[in-house]
């Protein structure tokens, strides 16, 4: 299989008036089309700052970032960025949130409009077109935000510590929620998470960085032996702690 997006030992440092601070050091991984690989390290280790640099809205210093066998830059697929914040517009109604992003970007069509329908309709927001941001559950919202990101199309989907403005309850719900989602439209997605059990309930694939300057401690597949793996159901598999046990400690290595 060959790599869909493949990220070769870059390195990056942020440079400030106090003098330069080492972001990240020979980060080397890639995601084959269709997986979900989940980016978990401590805070302040760099993992918004590879999703800025995968985004385009950063440069590497050093390495090389392709995305099917075609630098970065010159790439031509669509990449959704979904944040902590939903940045729902409270004026607009939520219909009018979700097709911002066609909107702006002039890729308005009826096919697209059509499948905006369809997502709403599929993920139990068709209710609530005409309703404001305010009016919704955070998870509500959460799904409006990430259907507006689905609207474009996006060939990848970055993920940055999506679910932690929530409570611990809604998290759960809004993770299987969106995870079971982004499985359903087939989406590529890169998710940072500093929270181990979303990571392992999520991924095909989890990615653990070390402290800062980030380094990849190692790579984990995840395999759980379970039916209908949702995340959810993910979180009663067997194996479960041996795999939040296992990166435990690829992230707490002097314990
Ligand atoms: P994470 O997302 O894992 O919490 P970040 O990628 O945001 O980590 O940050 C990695 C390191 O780079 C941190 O030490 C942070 O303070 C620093 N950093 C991030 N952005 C900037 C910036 N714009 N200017 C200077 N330092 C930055
Ligand atoms: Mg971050």
């Amino acid at each position: 299989m060959t790599d869909f997006l493949k990220l070769q030992d870059i390195g990056m440092s942020y440079h400030t008036m106090d003098g330069e601070i080492p972001a990240l050091s020979h980060i080397s991984f890639s995601l084959n089309k269709g997986e979900f690989v989940s980016l978990v390290g401590p805070s302040g280790c760099g993992k918004s700052t590879i999703l800025n640099l995968i985004a385009g809205l950063l440069k590497p210093e050093k390495g090389t970032i392709t995305i099917q066998n075609t630098p970065l830059e010159q790439s031509q697929v669509t990449i959704g960025y979904m944040l902590q914040k939903d940045h729902l517009f409270e004026w607009r109604t939520i219909y009018e949130n979700v097709i911002l992003g066609l909107e702006i970007q002039k890729k308005i069509t009826k096919d697209r409009l059509d499948r905006v329908e369809q997502l709403l309709t599929d993920y139990g927001l068709a209710a609530f077109k005409q309703a404001h941001p305010s009016q919704l559950s955070g998870g509500m919202r959460q799904r409006a935000a990430l259907i507006r990101t689905l609207a474009l199309e996006p060939s990848l989907l970055l993920l940055d510590e999506p679910f932690s403005a929530l409570d611990y309850q809604t998290r759960l719900h809004v993770s299987d929620d969106i995870g079971k989602i982004i499985k359903k439209e087939k989406q590529t997605a890169l998710l940072v998470t500093h929270d181990i059990s979303e990571a392992i309930s999520m991924s095909d694939r989890i990615i653990v960085l070390s402290n800062s300057p980030a380094t990849v401690r190692c790579e984990i597949p995840v395999i759980l032996d379970i039916e209908d793996k949702t995340p959810m159901n993910a979180r009663n598999a067997p194996d479960f702690k041996n795999y939040f046990n296992r990166i435990w400690k690829e992230l707490n290595p002097h314990e």
